[in-house]
């Protein structure tokens, strides 16, 4: 017992402080939010997004080809970090199916650095993408609130647990038709009831955005309910 609690301890530390989270190995200070110099190099950042939807685009762009031809989005801007690839895609790949939780804690700081430097309205709540029931059962936790979680914490921005509730599984929307994408997402998500929602400011949180189909549904519901400005931030861009 006393070993395995000394290991726990060490993990904790190690993990924390002096470990790449994604190869382990020991870094001193480099100032990559938890990762070692090579694997830092290793992923494709998105240094210029589309204004809309966060697809990476040319520094000259300001709109992706799908946004410029049709930029029908609930939110009013969505922020990703990095191209869902290599190292990136490791690292989502751990936190939603490893149970790794602690990577949310290196997403997140990239997430804040990213958020800081484009977002400039001040921010009422951050919110999460939920998962169904039965998707918490099977994990544990949802990944997307954890990076949350972490990203409150490092901002000092609210955290609005609960937010959004899911009641029906959905699926990967790349596949389907429009009608079919419509049906997919039908009656998948509800907010709380008398949630602060008027004039709020609004940042939601979700590991990966594909589509943009789920953050829009939930841009939606707040739109609706009178939030003034809804921000998408996600680590990934398919
Ligand atoms: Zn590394
Ligand atoms: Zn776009």
């Amino acid at each position: 017992m006393a070993t395995r609690l000394r290991e726990r301890i060490r993990d904790i530390i190690f993990n924390d402080d002096f470990a790449c989270f994604n190869c382990g190995e020991e870094i001193i200070d480099n100032g990559h939010n938890h990762l070692c110099d090579k694997c830092f190099k290793q992923i494709d950042f998105i240094e210029s997004g589309c204004v809309r939807c966060g697809e990476k685009v040319s520094k000259f762009d300001k709109y992706c080809e799908k946004c410029r031809n049709s930029p029908n989005f609930y939110f009013d801007a969505n922020i990703s970090v990095a191209k869902l690839d290599g190292i990136s895609k490791t690292l989502i790949y751990r936190l939603k199916f490893g149970g790794k939780k602690y990577i949310a804690k290196c997403l997140a700081c990239f997430m804040r650095d990213r958020a800081e430097s484009v977002i400039s309205d001040k921010i009422d709540y951050v919110c999460y993408v939920p998962v169904t029931n039965d998707r918490w059962q099977e994990r544990g936790y949802n990944q997307s609130e954890e990076i949350a979680k972490e990203f409150s914490r490092l901002t000092n921005i609210k955290l609005y647990q609960n937010l959004f509730i899911k009641i029906k599984e959905t699926v990967d929307q790349t596949r389907l038709n429009r009608e079919e994408r419509a049906r997919n997402l039908k009656d998948a998500f509800f907010i709380q009831d008398n949630a602060d929602v008027k004039n709020k400011n609004f940042i939601i949180i979700d590991d990966v955005i594909t589509t943009g189909a789920t953050l829009n549904a939930l841009a939606k519901i707040l739109k609706k309910k009178g939030a003034n400005v809804v921000y998408g931030l996600t680590f990934c861009h398919r």
